[in-house]
């Protein structure tokens, strides 16, 4: 997992972060940080400096519960281990075994009940490159850069209506399930796998797709991968209307899934023939 490694504590947030321990204070301890606070505060604003060594804790005693003062309690004794020494902060990667970032270890922490909430997880496919599982994660908790995410970060972009419909505004959930321009490919992927109509409100619905379409074993698999690299070529699609005003039509899109589909399940599957029939169907044998 990505943590802070705590220098002066000056770009690390209290609550939010991972610094102390392997998770955010706000979900180690959910009673004590339910409060919400306007202002974000920084691990340097939270402790004191190094020559005093002390927690500035500003909370009411009045009227605390037990639950409340228990989870004070431990959060202090948590505190009381930190050191804020006078260089920056950094962010390392670390897990079990070493400090040092892999894919491997991330795909390990991604599947861990512990990785963060239902949110974060994502059932890795492992016929499809690491960087279309890791796009389908950040898209599944509203990581990418659409208009709307960049506007919740204050980027001021001068349109802010879906690059394919124009109508609009431009979010994650809209973009891949809500857009006729998605609606489109999940209409042809439908045919080309055969599977009943694809209902998908959200994003997180198109990702868990391939457990509620009846297919089991290799055919699963394989339906599960294709759906992640549907996702990823819509939003390759998207960049290149954005970036170079390049506009590429849903048959010219589903072509690309369907070849990448192809050589990809191939490379890993060698020894699996893949059929074609006609020129939508696909029997894996
Ligand atoms: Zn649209």
């Amino acid at each position: 997992m990505l943590r802070a490694a705590v220098g002066n504590g000056e770009s690390i947030r209290f609550r939010i972060d991972v610094w102390c321990g392997e998770m955010a204070f706000k979900d180690k301890f959910p009673n004590l940080f339910k409060i919400k606070i306007n202002k974000v505060v920084l691990v340097s604003e939270r402790l004191q400096s190094v020559k005093e060594g002390t927690v500035c804790w500003k909370i009411r005693s009045a009227n605390m519960s037990q639950v409340l003062q228990n989870e004070l309690d431990i959060c202090i004794s948590f505190l009381a281990e930190v050191l804020i020494v006078d260089s920056q902060d950094k962010w390392v990667w670390s897990d079990d075994d070493s400090d040092m970032f892999s894919v491997i270890s991330a795909k390990k922490w991604l599947q861990q009940e512990t990785s963060n909430s239902a949110v974060g997880r994502l059932e890795w496919c492992k016929w499809i490159p690491a960087k279309v599982n890791i796009f389908v994660w950040r898209a599944k908790m509203d990581r990418i850069a659409t208009i709307s995410a960049l506007e919740r970060r204050n980027i001021m972009i001068p349109s802010r209506g879906c690059v394919f419909c124009e109508y609009s505004p431009e979010t994650t959930d809209h973009l891949f399930s809500g857009c006729f321009f998605s609606n489109g490919i999940w209409l042809a992927i439908e045919s080309w796998c055969r599977i009943p109509n694809v209902f998908a409100f959200s994003i997180r619905d198109l990702v868990n797709l391939h457990n509620s379409v009846g297919f089991k074993g290799i055919k699963k698999v394989a339906f599960q991968g294709i759906i992640y690299i549907a996702l990823w070529s819509i939003w390759r699609a998207r960049n290149d209307r954005v970036f170079a005003d390049k506009r590429l039509k849903v048959m010219e899109v589903m072509a690309e899934i369907k070849s990448l589909s192809f050589l990809w399940f191939r490379c890993r599957y060698n020894t699996i023939r893949i059929l074609l029939s006609g020129n939508l169907g696909v029997t894996l044998i």
